[in-house]
């Protein structure tokens, strides 16, 4: 019955993980995985996230279904987090927020709802992506019948953005194209535009008409401010324009399992907002019906509560610094360890990702030769390096690029 079934090939990422896992060296590194670790090496359970399961297991609450759209005290308060008073799109009720399967379920939805409702320019419904991207955006947007294509992002020779590249490929789009933007800590480059250049590829969106779909994975691990990693989505909402914003509570909650997100649509008026939460509900329904309840109901005690908001300021910031001290560190050992190369761009890069600039053969010396784990394409996950392994890393790193 299901011969003509072939294997598919294993998740770049996840495949890593398991090589890493069979590996019985003592001193191997994982940089491969997207999730924090503390000092230690060791996942990290926020203590805000712990009290609010505290208050919500001694709440004894039911387990009834959540509505298609997810509970309004958590919608309200991960609308707020992203957008704040930005234009005052909240304020007038023009904003939908529909709980979703995290960030991945969110673009997924996000796609689904273009694919039925925009008016693509081309007849191919094509979504622009930075290149690099996050390898996932492209079979979610495919899946949805959209067709991923690329604009300039990543500058090799500075390792860090292109800006003049970007700004001629997004002038280069029909009118009205579907542009994706990752809001702060760019995956996999941590290469982000500053808020000057914000405003120029704002205006240019604007001149254009393009529709602005914010990936906002990563809002408070960048740069350990909430309302500074929202700074390009607010500047787009302020500047006239109606973004779709996707965020992730998995990186700056730690919520990773819980596969807690969501997606807003900014629109012009209350009634338009209304008519397309109706029409998600109508999409969710068959999609799964209801989202989890456990994960959002933490989002929401935390969110709704000041001490708790508060802790999750300062545990996010203090992620955050971790990894920028961790940056710091890795380009000292570097020069330590005898490297003439140029790491800067380690330090200038931001969030969880670093993209070292070494090549695929570099990396897979750094795997079979010193059991350091990382992508092909340099991208290392700087969560994944601590004080008790970033000697032996940057040694690694200075034997196998000093030719
Ligand atoms: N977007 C980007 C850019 C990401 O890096 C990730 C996580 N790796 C996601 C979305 C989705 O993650 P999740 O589904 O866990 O929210």
């Amino acid at each position: 019955l299901w011969a003509h079934v072939q294997q598919g090939p294993p998740d770049p990422i996840l495949g890593l993980t398991e090589a890493y896992n069979k590996d019985t060296f003592p001193n191997k590194v994982n940089l491969g995985v997207g999730a924090y670790r503390d000092d230690e090496g060791k996942p990290h359970v926020l203590q805000c996230v712990t009290e609010a399961e505290k208050r919500l297991l001694d709440a004894h609450l039911n387990k009834e279904y959540a509505s298609i759209q997810g509970p309004k005290d958590f919608r309200d308060a991960s609308a707020k987090l992203a957008l704040a008073d930005a234009d005052n799109a909240l304020a007038e009720g023009r904003v939908t927020t529909v709980q979703s399967i995290s960030g991945t379920g969110g673009l997924r939805v996000a796609g689904i709802f273009l694919a039925q409702f925009y008016n693509f320019p081309n007849k191919d419904r094509a979504i622009y992506l930075p290149t690099p991207t996050w390898s996932n955006h492209l079979p979610i947007f495919r899946a949805c019948g959209i067709e991923p294509r690329t604009y300039s992002y990543y500058d090799k020779n500075t390792c860090g953005l292109d800006f003049k590249g970007m700004m001629q490929d997004l002038d280069k789009l029909e009118n009205g194209s579907v542009v994706l933007l990752h809001a702060c800590a760019q995956n996999p480059t941590g290469v982000d535009p500053t808020p000057e250049q914000w405003h120029e590829i704002a205006t240019l969106i604007k001149q254009k008409n393009h529709l602005p779909v914010f990936d906002m994975a990563y809002q408070g691990f960048a740069s350990g401010d909430y309302d500074k990693d929202a700074y390009a989505v607010r500047h787009f909402c302020e500047q006239g324009m109606l973004p779709f914003v996707i965020q992730s509570y998995s990186k700056n909650m730690g919520l990773y399992g819980e596969r807690v997100g969501a997606l807003n649509v900014v629109t012009t008026d209350p009634q338009q907002a209304s008519a397309i939460e109706s029409q998600l509900k109508i999409m969710i329904r068959a999609l799964y019906s209801n989202p989890p309840i456990h994960g959002a109901r933490i989002v929401a005690t935390v969110l709704n509560d000041n001490d708790l908001h508060a802790l999750l300021l300062k545990e996010t910031h203090a992620m955050a610094d971790r990894i920028t001290s961790m940056r710091t560190r890795l380009v000292e050992e570097l020069a330590k360890a005898g490297s003439k190369l140029d790491w800067s761009h380690i330090q200038r890069q931001i969030g969880m990702f670093c993209f070292s600039g070494l090549t695929e053969q570099e990396v897979q010396e750094l795997i079979s030769t010193y059991h350091i784990y990382l992508t092909k394409n340099g991208r290392i996950s700087m969560a994944g390096v601590s004080s008790g392994n970033v000697e032996y890393l940057a040694h690694a790193m200075h034997a196998v690029t000093a030719h």
